[in-house]
């Protein structure tokens, strides 16, 4: 198989990202490396995300320009897999005629298989039901970076009214603290210095285990080599004070929250079925802000969603301005087939949603815009993680508190932790210089 190349085409959440290393690894191992060139690869690889129409519509679109590459004469294998190959394996070969092999998330490990199955009988191969599992043993993600995802939970139980997550992912399980702890070792000894601890609702990890959250993170503390811990997502019902006290304790987790909030109108909040109301929210980011000094709070934020009215909205913008966000990622409502909210009266209309959407963007950009200003002339430690991505010259690195900084120096830095003077702000970045 030596000689093989792979392209891969990543969609989605952070969860995504992860399964992404994943099947690189498996990949890896059975010889092949990876190109960013379609036209030259032997497998292209869609790793699907079913949590937004527009995704899905995404991947549809680029299946069909990938399609054109096996009229030219190539004769990639196209692999599809993620939480569309789950959600839509009964009508993916018939809207998709260029797909040779559909995966679930549970199966990634069968890829290498499906492939030579494919290759050897020209018969397309479908494998994308759940496994049957209730335990997750994890695996080495072959990850060589200075920071690294590891999985500590996967599935959800929390039946939010728009989301899609419990049908394509299942059930909340945890992985166990071992399995968790030997993958964190392992990456420490390729060098990476900064973990962070994934799952969809990743608080409230460990239920009827022998360790919950706040516990793990203690654990994952004492791994030699690891300098930083972050994780994601939080939910805001299970961020409790034993987790609050652990970050305000620690001096290796990263005084950083990503917690969607969703919807500012407690109307709404209910509708979604998300388990808090706007104040209680409010409460813990207070008390968060109290407990951990210069922590910072994302969220992703929904507008648009059905019986929305101008008032609701006028509240989300509300608790964006009493939260003031170091980041959001901000949705239309995308009603997503086999959820509760499809089914909800009171469609807000597209143009409606996107007016919402800009105004709500525009309110964040000048809350950031004044939060990223005050940083100017402060001292950041930040954690060198490799070259500066986007066309910029230099390396770029996180703070502490998740803002990335592109600042200047070469691969000599990369794995440093060093201490950087913020300089200017680039959007919704920071630039910086190494302080002498
Ligand atoms: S917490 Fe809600 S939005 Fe998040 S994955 Fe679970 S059901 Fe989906």
């Amino acid at each position: 198989m030596s000689g093989l190349k792979f392209h891969l085409v990543p969609f989605g959440c952070q969860m995504n990202i992860y399964d992404s290393q994943k099947m690189e690894a498996i990949l890896a191992k059975s010889g092949y490396r990876r190109t960013g060139c379609p036209e030259e690869a032997d497998l292209i690889l869609l790793n699907t995300c079913s949590i937004r129409e527009k995704a899905e519509n995404k991947v549809f679109s680029m299946l069909g320009r990938l399609g054109e590459l096996k009229k030219n004469g190539a004769e990639p294998v196209i692999a599809l897999g993620g939480c569309m190959a789950t959600l839509r394996k009964d009508e993916i070969f018939r809207r998709a005629p260029m797909v040779d092999v559909v995966f679930g998330p549970d199966n990634m490990e069968n890829l290498p298989r499906l492939i030579e199955e494919f290759t050897a009988t020209g018969a397309r191969r479908i494998d994308a039901e759940f496994a049957d599992h209730t335990v997750w043993d994890g695996m080495d993600a072959g990850q060589t970076a200075v920071c690294a995802h590891v999985g500590i939970a996967k599935g959800c139980d929390n039946h939010c009214s728009y989301c899609i997550v419990p049908r394509t992912r299942g059930p909340e399980i945890s992985r166990p603290p071992e399995s968790i702890l030997a993958e964190a070792r392992l990456l420490a000894e390729k060098g990476c210095a900064e973990v962070t601890l994934i799952g969809q609702n990743v608080n409230s990890y460990g239920k009827g285990g022998s360790a919950d959250f706040p516990a793990l993170l203690k654990m994952v503390e004492k791994v030699p080599g690891i300098r930083r811990i972050r994780f994601m997502t939080s939910h805001p019902k299970d961020l409790g004070e034993p987790l609050v006290q652990t970050m305000a304790d620690s001096k290796k987790i990263c005084p950083a929250v990503h917690m969607p909030v969703q919807a500012g109108s407690n109307r709404v909040l209910s509708a979604m079925n998300r388990g808090y109301t706007a104040e209680e929210y409010l409460e813990k980011v207070a008390r968060l802000r109290k407990a951990v000094p210069g922590v910072s709070v994302s969220s992703d934020l929904m507008v648009g969603f059905p019986g929305e009215t101008e008032e609701d909205f006028q509240e989300t913008l509300n608790v964006m301005k009493t939260a003031l966000f170091d980041g959001i990622f901000l949705f239309n409502h995308s009603p997503r087939p086999g959820t509760k909210s499809a089914d909800l009266p009171g469609l807000v209309t597209r143009e409606v949603s996107q007016s919402r959407f800009y105004r709500a963007n525009a309110l964040h950009k000048a809350i950031m815009a004044e939060k990223l200003s005050s940083m100017v002339g402060t001292e950041q430690e930040v954690l060198c993680e490799g070259p500066a991505v986007g066309g910029g010259d230099g390396v770029q690195g996180r703070t502490r508190g998740n803002h990335l900084v592109f600042f200047d120096g070469g691969p000599e830095l990369v794995g440093q932790t060093l201490k950087i003077t913020i300089t200017r702000v680039l959007g919704y970045n920071l630039g910086g210089k190494t302080t002498v």
